[in-house]
């Protein structure tokens, strides 16, 4: 879906709400991590003031991952809010500042769907975790230490530290 500039001209300030859905099977396919996920809403509104175009609102999807730490799946209820400004691509305010968040809008559409699909990605974990603080599987004897407290010795030892770990454990015998 893309929003005509000169429709945003003729609401004088208005804003002008939006709703679409975008494509989940290119989403999932384009981030390693999402096993699975719902259609993507987003619902937003768009408004032009001065020479400045912005675009906000949120989008909404259940994203299926398998947590990093324990391989247990589990559905993530995202909301992504997005919220994104535009300059006409030959506007000097682009210039001026470098470093700001203004996008350059080339041609007389802004083009919502590629926009908001690197919005949605960039808000997906790289590392998911079924809980923030997610024991994990245990390194000796497997099972979830989220549901099970096994009593296997896991210290946690530095791997630049291991082989002197090594060092003592023969030293002992
Ligand atoms: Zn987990
Ligand atoms: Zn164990």
């Amino acid at each position: 879906m893309n929003i005509k500039l000169t429709e945003l001209e003729h609401r004088k300030g208005e804003p002008l709400p939006f709703q679409l859905t975008l494509d989940a099977t290119e989403l999932k396919n384009r981030h390693d991590e999402i096993r699975g996920i719902s259609p993507v809403e987003a619902k937003g509104e768009a408004v032009q003031l001065g020479n400045l175009y912005y675009v906000k609102g949120d989008l909404k999807a259940d994203v299926d991952f398998v947590c990093a730490r324990c391989l247990t799946p589990f559905t993530h209820h995202a909301k992504v809010a997005f919220s994104e400004t535009f300059a006409p691509e030959d506007d000097p305010i682009l210039q001026e500042d470098e470093d700001s968040d203004i996008l350059p809008l080339e041609g007389d559409e802004i083009e919502l769907d590629a926009l908001l699909q690197e919005d949605f990605l960039l808000a997906m974990p790289t590392f998911p975790l079924c809980e923030e603080d997610c024991k994990g599987l245990c390194p000796s004897c497997g099972v979830n230490r989220n549901e099970v407290a096994c009593s296997c010795k896991n210290e946690r030892i530095d791997p630049r530290l291991a082989g002197l770990a090594d060092l003592f454990k023969d030293s002992n015998k």
